[in-house]
């Protein structure tokens, strides 16, 4: 069981999560529970970082924002405690969480799962904060923002749980944020490959990394809600969402549990920025010249294209990166100028990103054009477009993200025939 920020904010709702976890052992199981911060905790971590020292050691950040899952994991076995229920917390390096690579954004390597087994087969409910690992150097690192969902797979992957239960402050992935369209509709089950799509787009419900690796590790992940009444029924039979294989989605469809859709969810991400450079010489190895001081800094680019070449043999390139490595990227673009022989660097970071996901595009035709005729009847400008098998993305105007959801939720057929109260816009 996975609890998140807002369900651990403050210490009525953390008896809240100590009831169902309490429920959950009670009924026979055997339960090992990893917990967020409180809500806003690492933000305010991570400030603190930043007053300190702007170029701060990701390593000591580590120490600091590892802090927030420490203190919820305590306090929930405490109250656990004060419920008569057997319970004890594991810090990421007692386990430990062997965790690889960078700082701030360590990989689980492995988890040694042994003394955690041995405790909760003696009736002991295990409880672990999420988000903290330990590096090969025997440092504490964390796994980057929203990792805590991570942990949770990967001590259920360890562990050989029946399921993963990720609790949230929503019941469910939905077709598209909750938040921003209330004609969202929740989705009873979808496939990984869906779902790891629609997290490394930008939606926050599940971290990228979780659903790829339970779906590497084949853990059965449902997401649900933590705000539910003291005689709700069980997780065995509340209505979450399941994250499935294709085999297990066939069968929900067959016995039409679900409805074929061509799009399953729609996700934004505003936490990227575009740069563009002008009159980059149309040549063999341009390219290349600028993407490689970016790739050995560790920047991660999107989107890229390259406009048809222009007369004098030059050519515009535009790409996105994250907005947190723009200043980063734009420093390293200009000391190489001379190198890449560009005219300007032209970078805006009010911009968003909205993509379609299903794997019904896998085998149809027509949903970017639906995608694209959608957007031009609202006037919204398409300044970039990007493809994979089972997704459309699109780069606009950050000021227009919730509208270009809501006219794309629409036009996709998404849209809950029940819900009204979202014709704001
Ligand atoms: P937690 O603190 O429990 O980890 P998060 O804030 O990380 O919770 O994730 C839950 C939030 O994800 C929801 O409150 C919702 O606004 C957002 N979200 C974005 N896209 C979706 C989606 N498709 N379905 C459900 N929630 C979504
Ligand atoms: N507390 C961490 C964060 O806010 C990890 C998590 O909640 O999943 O990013
Ligand atoms: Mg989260």
């Amino acid at each position: 069981m996975k609890f998140g920020g807002t369900s651990m904010a403050g210490t009525e709702r953390i008896r809240r999560v100590a009831n169902i976890v309490r429920k959950q052992a009670a009924g026979g199981n055997e339960v090992a529970v990893v917990v967020s911060a409180m809500a806003g905790e690492t933000d305010r971590l991570v400030n603190f970082c930043r007053e300190a020292n702007p170029l701060y050691d990701p390593a000591e950040y580590d120490v600091v924002v590892a802090s927030g899952e420490q203190v919820t994991s305590g306090l929930l076995a405490l109250t656990l405690q004060a419920l008569g229920c057997k319970a004890r917390s594991w810090l990421g390096w007692q386990l430990p969480v062997h965790t690889m690579e960078a700082h701030a954004k360590a990989r689980i390597s492995s988890i040694d799962s042994d003394e955690l087994l041995a405790s909760m087969a003696a009736g002991e409910i295990a409880v672990i904060p999420g988000f903290q690992g330990l590096s090969e150097d025997n440092r504490v690192t964390t796994l980057g923002r929203g990792g805590s969902d991570t942990s949770a797979v990967a001590v259920a992957a360890a562990i050989g749980a029946d399921r993963c239960d990720i609790y949230t402050d929503v019941d469910g992935v939905y077709t598209t944020d909750p938040r921003i369209v209330a004609k969202a509709h929740k989705l009873k089950a979808v496939t990984y490959e869906e779902m790891l799509e629609l997290a490394s787009v930008g939606a926050k419900v599940l971290q990228t990394r979780s659903v790829g690796l339970a779906m590497k590790a084949g853990v059965r992940v449902q997401v649900l809600s933590s705000f539910i009444g003291d005689d709700a029924v069980p997780a065995d039979e509340l209505p979450g969402t399941m994250i499935v294989s294709e085999e297990e989605m066939e069968e929900l469809l067959e016995r039409g549990e679900m409805e074929r859709q061509l799009v399953t969810g729609i996700a934004h991400d505003k936490n990227e920025a575009k740069i563009i450079l002008t009159r980059v010489p149309d040549k063999p190895g341009a390219v290349a010249h600028i993407f490689e001081p970016l790739a050995a800094a560790s920047i991660n680019v999107d989107m890229i294209i390259q406009n048809v070449g222009r007369d004098k043999g030059e050519t515009d390139v535009t790409f996105t990166v994250p907005q947190a490595d723009l200043a980063r990227a734009q420093a390293l673009l200009e000391d190489r100028r001379g190198e890449i022989g560009y005219n300007r660097i032209i970078t805006d970071s009010k911009i968003a990103k909205i993509s379609v996901v299903g794997v019904g595009m896998k085998s149809h035709a027509g949903v970017a054009s639906t995608m694209f005729k959608a957007l031009a009847e609202r006037g919204i400008n398409i300044q970039a477009i990007s493809t994979s098998e089972i997704k459309v993305s699109v780069l606009i105007d950050e000021d227009e993200t919730e509208l270009a959801v809501r006219v794309l939720h629409t036009a996709y057929g998404l849209d809950a025939p029940d819900n009204v109260g979202d014709e704001a816009a």
